[in-house]
């Protein structure tokens, strides 16, 4: 800047200060520099006379981009207009941009107004930015307005309607966009992958992917990453691994985001060891690597294991941020670490200076309701500096089910309930705490509750992957080939944990609202299924993965137990929540879930 301010003297000594060309190198220089100074460049232009629509451009994108200042550039815009200064095709991506990061809604459609009065209506650039301004803005229709006003699509405005319809859940909408491009780029291709894994429609993900390796598209690392995080979604382990394989040899760039794919999709299926493995031979491991094993340590319910490895991470002097500190904390609240969560929280606020989130809170409750400390948990509640969310309070109600306090939980729950009165999991918790309590006629009325208001119950399923395929169950449903078979065989297990002393716990069918349908009998609950079909296809011993997408009941839980000891198998389930490892008859979650 100095040596600027020299030339800048210079220039006025030559009679140059109002020369149009001289000052705007001057302006550029000031608010397009990393070392520029808009207030500067504010100064200069305001001595030019009629400064014309390139100082504007410039001044308004300094404003945008470097000073992050959008409501000055929006301001300058309005002052261009003023002095009757017509914007060019470089005017409006800027102004758009601005509107969007500033959430000027508004404001955004009137510079959209102005892009079509100006002739600026099928400019490529602006469109795109008017897109994803809309999209910002979640207003979906008029980003499609836009859209199907274009002349041409380019990849840039497909992307952008892809990931916008994505976030809204329209996963129909953006397949439709995607189709509608005969020409698709790698990008355009993991945009809709992703789009499908966003939506949680991992088969959708999976069926697309497949398409793509017809198609002979090269699988590059976002892809790669994308089709992992699938994977870890849906637990398919087989297809995961392959991934993995291919990116070892065909020599994929191994960045710090496609590591922590692979760690997290080997933890989120079951495989902790190698998970380990990998994150141990990592040559340099970032913040997301660090994240996603004590992530998976923490779901597995390693809580020694994965803060001994936060210890390490602070000696390597890795900074951790809140997603850091959320696995953490979740890590203790599964291990019962109630010392170690109590520390690391204030280690969080005041060595870090990390401000907790809803999230650590709700940790904090969960981990205090699990150990009945419910005194505790609601002083972390009470000192909240936010309104607690269905969550936290949900996590309180979890815990007073299980230690009998009726009343309060009573309280939690229609609290809960109203706070988020479409979400069936939060009536399930308030019934089966009527249940527990043996209030028959409170149960009834949730459920009467429940079916009033028209609460959609997500359906309950297990699947489970074998050489490849994955095989979805519901509770008592016969649509696979096999069902006989599988049935049969069900029967068969269940006689022979019942001579081991299996009974069957039918208070849980009596006040089961969870997705699994309540008319089917305990026995066909849909990881039983699961579990059949795994030991009728699989070799003896080698382990059974499940995923079940609601949280595991009491029942099947128990048969579980058993059955990984009558039948000497490894079983891993996970749940929407956590792992459960049965061994030998027992389970890595100590029966607390
Ligand atoms: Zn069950
Ligand atoms: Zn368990």
């Amino acid at each position: 800047m100095s040596e600027l301010q020299q030339l800048h003297a210079h220039t006025i000594k030559l009679g140059l200060s109002t020369d149009t060309d001289t000052m705007g190198q001057i302006i550029k220089f000031c608010s397009a520099s990393k070392n520029g100074d808009l207030e500067y460049a504010l100064k200069v232009f305001d001595g030019i006379p009629n400064p014309d629509v390139f100082l504007y451009n410039i001044l308004m994108k300094g404003f945008w981009r470097m000073a992050s200042r959008p409501r000055d550039a929006i301001v300058l815009y309005l002052r261009m207009l003023h002095d009757a200064i017509t914007p060019n095709s470089f005017t409006f991506p800027c102004v758009i941009r601005a509107c969007c990061v500033d959430s000027a809604v508004r404001e955004g459609r009137q510079v959209h107004a102005q892009v079509l009065k100006f002739g600026f209506g099928e400019d490529v650039v602006s469109s795109n930015n008017l897109i994803h301004m809309y999209v910002n803005f979640l207003s979906l229709e008029e980003a499609r307005r836009v859209f199907d006003k274009m002349p041409s699509r380019s990849v840039v405005s497909c992307t952008t309607m892809i990931t916008g319809y994505a976030r809204s859940g329209f996963v129909d909408e953006a397949l439709e966009v995607f189709e509608s491009i005969p020409e698709k780029s790698s990008v355009l291709w993991n945009s809709m992958v992703a789009a499908f894994v966003q939506t949680g429609h991992f088969h959708g993900a999976f069926a697309l992917f497949e398409r793509m390796l017809d198609e002979k598209v090269v699988l590059d690392k976002f892809i790669a990453a994308t089709v992992l995080s699938a994977c870890a979604g849906s637990g398919a382990l087989g297809l995961g691994k392959w991934i993995h394989f291919y990116i070892q040899s065909n020599e994929i760039e191994l960045d710090p985001k496609l590591a922590s794919a692979i760690i997290d999709m080997y933890c989120k299926c079951g495989c902790l060891e190698k998970a380990l493995e990998i994150f141990n031979g990592l040559p340099s491991k970032g913040l997301s690597a660090w994240n996603s094993m004590i992530g998976g340590l923490a779901v597995h319910g390693k809580g020694d294991a994965a803060v001994k490895l936060f210890m390490e991470m602070e000696k390597e002097k890795v900074a951790p941020d809140h997603i850091t500190f959320l696995n953490v904390l979740t890590a203790c609240a599964h291990s019962g670490l109630i010392e170690e969560a109590n520390n690391y929280f204030e280690h969080m606020m005041d060595f870090y200076g990390i401000k907790p989130r809803i999230e650590h809170f709700g940790c904090m409750v969960d981990l205090f309701g699990r150990a009945g400390m419910i005194n505790e948990a609601m002083e972390i509640i009470e000192g909240m500096p936010m309104t607690p969310d269905a969550s936290v309070l949900g996590a309180l109600l979890g815990a007073c089910r299980v230690h009998g306090k009726v009343e309060l939980g009573e309280r939690i729950g229609m609290e809960a309930i109203d706070l988020d009165p479409s979400n069936s999991g939060r009536y399930v918790l308030l019934a089966n705490l009527y249940a527990s309590a043996g209030k028959w006629q409170d149960v009834a009325e949730v459920r009467k509750l429940m079916n009033d208001r028209e609460v959609e119950k997500i359906p309950g399923f297990s699947a489970i992957e074998l050489d490849g395929n994955i095989s979805k169950f519901v509770a008592g449903d016969r649509n696979h080939p096999e069902s006989e078979l599988i049935y049969a065989k069900v029967d068969a297990v269940l006689e022979s944990i019942r001579k081991v002393g299996y009974e069957p716990d039918i208070n849980e069918v009596l006040h089961d609202l969870s997705g699994e349908d309540i008319e089917t009998p305990l026995c066909y609950h849909s990881e039983k299924l699961a579990i059949g079909f795994g030991l009728l296809k699989s070799k003896p011993g080698e382990t059974i993965r499940i995923y079940k997408n609601l949280r595991i009941c009491r029942d099947c839980h128990c048969a579980a137990k058993l059955i990984s000891e009558v039948f000497s198998r490894e079983i891993i389930m996970r749940d929407r929540s956590r792992f459960h490892h049965f061994r030998s008859g027992e389970c890595s979650c100590k029966d607390s879930w």
